[in-house]
């Protein structure tokens, strides 16, 4: 015979369910589908006859799904506490730049400077991609739009953890669908790996497009690599001057 869970251990796997349920609630999620049966069903008479619909519970609660602008969104997450991020961050990087944008870049997570301005690639990295866009692709940083995967630094900088990236990547799928852009451009490995499912190397993946739910996706490599490796800024470049091509923008030279 097994030991029977302590009242303790059952009030902590019940209360990581609800978390987990409110989760999916805010997500848009449902209902769940019936699993296994794990005890027989109660025997008809014991079951309620009626379900108050008007009565909003866990499944039928307006979700992520009922944000309707930007703004709605950023009030949907509010002051999030989703992941074990959140007691690390001095300011929840939500995105930048223009709502209606053809063009939105996806990074990584904040990094320093991103997590003490609140604002997205505005350190050495950011510079770097502010140059791409106004020297390289002639448009103004505020013409487009610029978020990340992660909406939080992770301690160190390390990368974001699957877990982290799951509460958070919701919120960047809505804000893409929201803006409805044409054409978003990965910045590097692990944004690119995180959106296409895919543990192939970024530089088999540049300079190619790819579908992220119905929106066209270029992957390239990150500024922080380029500050690196300046080399590799020519391929960049071929990378936007296909994104250029895509939205018939005519640009400069980076
Ligand atoms: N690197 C990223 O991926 N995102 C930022 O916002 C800054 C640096």
């Amino acid at each position: 015979m097994g030991t029977r869970p302590s009242q303790a251990s059952i009030a902590e796997i019940a209360c990581a369910l609800r978390g987990y349920v409110e989760h999916q609630r805010e997500l848009g999620v449902l209902g769940f589908p019936p699993g296994r049966a794990v005890a027989p069903p109660p025997a008809p008479a014991a079951r309620p006859t009626r379900v108050d619909a008007s009565t909003p519970d866990l499944f039928t609660a307006p979700g992520l799904g009922a944000t309707r602008s930007l703004e709605e969104l950023r009030a949907f997450i509010g002051d999030c506490r989703r992941c074990k991020l959140a007691p690390h961050r001095t300011h929840l990087v939500f995105g930048v730049g223009n709502p209606r944008s053809r063009l939105v870049f996806v990074g990584e997570a904040p990094g320093r400077d991103e997590d003490a301005q609140g604002e997205p690639f505005v350190g050495r990295a950011g510079q770097l991609l502010t140059e791409i866009i106004t020297k390289g692709m002639r448009l103004r940083r505020e013409d487009v739009y610029i978020a990340n995967v992660i909406k939080c630094r992770p301690p160190e900088n390390r990368n974001p953890e699957p877990d982290e990236v799951a509460s958070c990547e919701p919120f960047l799928l809505r804000q893409l669908e929201l803006i409805a852009p044409e054409v978003i451009v990965a910045l590097g490995k692990f944004a690119v790996q995180t959106l296409l499912r895919t543990k192939a190397p970024i530089t088999q993946l540049r300079g190619r497009w790819y579908d992220y739910h119905g929106i066209k996706l270029m992957p390239t490599f990150h500024p922080a690599y380029l500050l690196r490796n300046p080399g590799d800024k020519r391929l960049v470049w071929e990378d936007i001057q296909k994104v250029m091509h895509a939205l018939g923008i005519r640009g400069g030279r980076a």
